[in-house]
């Protein structure tokens, strides 16, 4: 177990292709950190820098605050796992987790009480005897890990270790994996393209881009407090809404308007928001946040609805709780934001593209939903306009705290009550708004 720290490096490939510009990060003792960019985005090359399989142009590598830029591999003390799992096919599980401590001449006795703790760790001990080749690829992953773990890095590298893997596996062995790494307390770093292992993985996060950590923190700090339109977008935040700000309001065409307060006439501003913060409203029920959008279609999930709203040119998913029944395709329903959860970033009014139409028809009148099946009513939040877009937004739609020029919106902690319409989903969403 150790601290990690990535300190200014800078790595440019023979072609002057940059992979790193000055990327620093830290990574505190026995933590899981992910790192998250999409592809090509040089988190390879950052893993392959730390475990000494190459060097950087500039910068350090420090392990508990002393540098091993200068120190080879097998000095380093740290356990790579690539996302090809290199594991020997023809070998038996045990033989697989025994080579590198063979390797270093462990003796025998050692090598293997080892060997079993660690496939006892990884829940294989039944299948120690077993070839690689007849075993599941999520089986075949925890014999990696075991082997990694083996000679007890210090430090814990994995990339990509759920690449080839469907859904249904990785979501398994997440949660597996983050239950070993957290019993055995040793600090280590994922790479990954997908924010579902970083979410159900780390407790800190590096967003990567083109070579550049763009923010870095806690996950829960950098998921719910992005620092940057680009990093928000990876972290699957969309935009309500994007335009010149007037009286107050940011207004873009085909979606509607939102108050920020705090903005000058002469700004523009984007707007965005998580998915799983948002919820479909009825247009007339004045509890939508200024931006609109009609039903392209409704899905299913669990016993509520997720809703995909035509937002001016995009699509805005949304979840539906104000009735059992789903919302009718066409129908033109506001968006409830719960305001701790916004953000908003200062733009160009020249940057900002060209006006665009609604993507879809105009759908005929919603009909109102019956009394028996509305969610409690916030007090007072009720004053909407009837065509759904109220002339003044409610307090819901205002980021409070939002008048900061700097990108960021409110922090999360000082956020107030939002008056939408909060169920009991809706507080759980609360503890974890990102999950
Ligand atoms: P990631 O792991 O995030 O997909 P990589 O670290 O593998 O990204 O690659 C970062 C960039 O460096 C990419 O543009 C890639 O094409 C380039 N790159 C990676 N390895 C090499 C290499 N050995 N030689 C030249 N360019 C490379
Ligand atoms: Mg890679």
């Amino acid at each position: 177990m150790a601290t990690l720290e990535v300190r200014s490096v800078w790595r440019t490939y023979p072609g002057e292709r940059v992979a790193l510009t000055d990327a620093s990060f830290a990574v505190g003792e026995g933590r899981i950190c992910a790192i998250l960019g999409p592809s090509g985005s040089g988190k390879t090359t950052l893993l392959r820098l730390i475990a000494g399989l190459d060097r950087p142009d500039a910068g350090d590598v420090l392990l508990d605050g002393v540098s091993i830029t200068g120190h080879p591999p097998h000095r380093r003390g740290l356990g790579l796992m690539f996302q090809d799992l290199a594991l020997f096919p023809n070998m038996s599980v045990h033989d697989n987790v025994a080579f590198g401590l063979r390797m270093v001449g462990w003796p025998r006795a050692e090598r293997e009480q080892r060997v079993n703790d660690l496939l006892e760790v990884v829940g294989l001990t039944s299948v120690g005897r077993r070839r690689i080749d007849q075993l599941s690829r999520a089986e075949q992953q925890r014999v990696a890990l075991a082997r990694t773990l083996a000679p007890q890095p210090s430090v814990l590298l994995l990339d990509e270790p759920f690449g080839t893997m469907d859904e249904v596996q990785k979501s398994g062995l997440r949660l597996e994996l983050r239950s070993i790494l957290n019993a055995l307390e040793t600090t280590t770093v994922i790479a990954s393209h997908e924010l579902n292992d970083a979410v159900a993985m780390a407790d800190e996060l590096v967003v990567m881009n083109e070579g550049r950590v763009l923010q870095s923190g806690a996950t829960g700090t950098v998921l719910g407090e992005p620092a940057s339109v680009e990093v928000a977008e990876l972290a699957g935040y969309v935009t309500l809404a994007l335009g010149p700000v007037r009286r107050g309001r940011v207004e873009e065409a085909g979606a509607g308007a939102m108050a920020v307060p705090g903005l000058t006439e002469t700004d523009a501003a984007r707007v965005m928001a998580h998915p799983s913060s948002l919820l479909a409203v009825p247009a007339e029920s004045g509890l939508g946040s200024g931006v609109a959008g009609l039903v392209l279609r409704t899905r299913a999930q669990g016993p509520t609805w997720l809703v995909d709203l035509a937002v001016g040119t995009r699509i805005v998913e949304t979840r539906w709780e104000w009735d059992l029944a789903p919302p009718r395709t066409g129908m033109r329903l506001a968006i409830a934001a719960r305001p701790g959860t916004l953000r908003v970033f200062i733009t160009s009014l020249a940057t900002l593209p060209a006006p665009s139409a609604p993507t879809a028809p105009e759908p005929p009148a919603p009909a109102p939903p019956g009394p028996s099946s509305s969610p409690p009513s916030p007090d007072g939040a009720a004053t909407g306009a009837p065509d759904g877009i109220p002339e003044e937004p409610p307090a819901s739609a205002m980021p409070p705290g939002s008048s900061s020029r700097a990108m960021a919106g409110p922090s999360r902690s000082a956020a107030p009550e939002p008056p939408v319409p909060v169920t009991r989903r809706e507080q759980r969403h609360r503890q974890m708004p990102l999950s």
